[in-house]
């Protein structure tokens, strides 16, 4: 995403209510544990386009096309995830999530067998840069890093 003078954005409420094709920036800043904990989940200003742009390319690349092909609903159950989140939750220091590119979802209505066919088919069919299956959570975590993605898949139990 160009950088854009925060005039030009608007307020933030109109920002993350943004619709893209299937997607709304707020689903990924939603955060049951930023909630919960009354913790922002928002990104500061300097980082601001840079994760929207994160997620929208996510989104275009990925979570769209998918979208089209299962025709069910996909549910972000975590998106971006501020450093207080990411604490919180246990995710590594390192997590894509921090930055926008990585998203779990879980297609609405799904079993982990079925959730696990849609493992095998992003796996064989799309581009990503790193996809792993969570059976016991049933669902699927997905991050894209533009030319730098390494395509890594995996499952964890
Ligand atoms: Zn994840």
């Amino acid at each position: 995403m160009e950088k854009t003078p925060r005039a030009k954005l608007g307020s933030i409420h109109t920002l993350i209510h943004y619709h893209m094709k299937y997607f709304s920036y707020s689903e990924f800043f939603k955060s049951d544990t930023a909630e919960k904990y009354q913790v922002n989940n928002i990104p500061e200003d300097a980082q601001l386009s840079q994760v929207l742009g994160n997620i929208k390319a996510l989104v275009s690349n990925v979570l769209d096309p998918l979208r089209d092909m299962i025709a069910r609903p996909i549910i972000i159950t975590s998106g971006y995830r501020s450093q207080r989140v990411n604490e919180l939750v246990g995710g590594s220091k390192t997590s894509q999530h921090l930055s926008g590119k990585a998203a779990d979802i879980h297609i609405q209505g799904y079993t982990p067998q079925q959730m696990k066919t849609v493992y095998r088919t992003i796996q064989m069919y799309y581009d990503f840069d790193q996809l792993i299956f969570y059976p016991s959570k049933n669902i699927i975590h997905v991050s894209w890093n533009g030319n730098k993605n390494r395509q890594e898949s995996w499952v964890k139990a």
